[in-house]
């Protein structure tokens, strides 16, 4: 059956013209969804009965099983979702004191293999429709009852290796007849994929892109992420600057320190040269131990040090609040689940 979430309003006006519906009804059915947050076609009373038994025939809400629910000390909150196909994945709340920020998965899995990542010890699967990508921060609103004021595209897998399916989910959340999140309240973080990169660009969406850079030089940084075999960084840094003259926006460059890595006064330097003159934002991530990982954090001390380097030299940077890591919620601890 057709998950009825994974359409954003203009498909879904189409749709029902498809099956002999007016176009005006997709307005109402957008905001029992994503309004009123609603779990069966019954709830959407003004649609006659008609139209609900032929809703119900056709098409599914896709709603989430909850399998699990941890409680960081830091009120975290992690979730397992079985997506009910036998496969679940990861999805973390965050309070803080502007609101809640729900970082998404938009891969059962993730191909990157980023050496640092747990989401990358478990074969990849499929990609997420966008249906379920917005069915994560539907069910969160749903069980805690609040609204979700952020969402960064953060979680297992990379989300323009997902690309359409991504994309059309920041429509449904931004759409003020959907969800009606502000897309500046909207991140998308990738591990560097050039071309999709440039794509996005042209999509006239005002959301925030984050790239996980880690390094400055290419030996270094593929040896951590093997994207940049592929895409090397003066390729990554020529896209972001494109990215940059064509939607004005300020990028954020993910760097996550790891002890005598890449945590020294040499990378920061390399940092400075790389990022000078850019509209950007460096935001330090204390790496996460995971499993088997090859890295460990790197001191308190060395990473308010580095801080402190670049922002001396120009470039703003500021630490990651560490959230979640008591229950393995935070970066780079995401896994998928396999339920068989
Ligand atoms: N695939 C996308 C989305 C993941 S975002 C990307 O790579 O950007 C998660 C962020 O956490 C990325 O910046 C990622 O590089 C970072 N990360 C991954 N593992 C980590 C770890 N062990 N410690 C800290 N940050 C990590």
């Amino acid at each position: 059956m057709k998950n009825i979430k994974d359409y954003n309003l203009e498909e879904l006006k189409q749709e029902l013209i498809s099956i002999g519906e007016k176009p005006f009804r997709a307005e109402q059915i957008f905001k029992w969804i994503y309004q009123e947050n609603v779990t069966s076609f019954d709830e959407m009373t003004n649609l006659s009965l008609e139209l609900r038994e032929k809703l119900k025939q056709n098409y599914t809400l896709c709603i989430f099983n909850i399998l699990r629910k941890q409680e960081s000390s830091d009120g975290t909150i992690k979730y397992l979702f079985d997506v009910l196909d036998g496969n679940a994945i990861e999805t973390v709340l965050m309070k803080y004191h502007h609101g809640y920020s729900l970082c998404v998965s938009t891969q059962i899995g993730c191909k990157m293999g980023c050496k640092f990542c747990a989401s990358t010890g478990i074969a990849f699967a499929r990609n997420l429709t966008s249906g379920e990508i917005v069915e994560e921060l539907l069910a969160v609103e749903r069980d805690q009852n609040i609204k979700i004021s952020n969402v960064v595209y953060m979680g297992i897998g990379e989300p323009l290796d997902n690309y359409d399916n991504v994309v059309n989910s920041i429509r449904i959340i931004n759409n003020p007849k959907g969800i009606n999140i502000g897309a500046r309240h909207i991140s998308v973080s990738t591990s560097g994929l050039v071309p999709n990169i440039y794509r996005l660009a042209e999509e006239n969406i005002q959301c925030t892109l984050s790239i996980s850079l880690h390094a400055t030089n290419n030996e270094k940084r593929s040896s951590m992420m093997p994207v940049n075999n592929r895409y090397p960084i003066e390729e990554l840094i020529q896209a972001c600057k494109d990215y940059i003259a064509k939607t004005n926006r300020r990028i954020s460059f993910e760097y996550a320190l790891a002890k005598d890595n890449n945590d020294n006064l040499e990378d920061a330097k390399g940092l400075v040269k790389l990022l000078k003159g850019m509209l950007c934002h460096v935001n330090l991530i204390p790496i996460n131990k995971i499993e088997n990982g090859a890295f460990d954090k790197s001191s308190n001390e060395n990473i308010i040090k580095f801080r402190d380097y670049l922002n001396e030299h120009g470039i703003v940077a500021t630490i990651r609040r560490e959230l979640g890591s008591d229950i393995d919620a935070a970066c780079g601890q995401l896994r998928r689940k396999n339920l068989q």
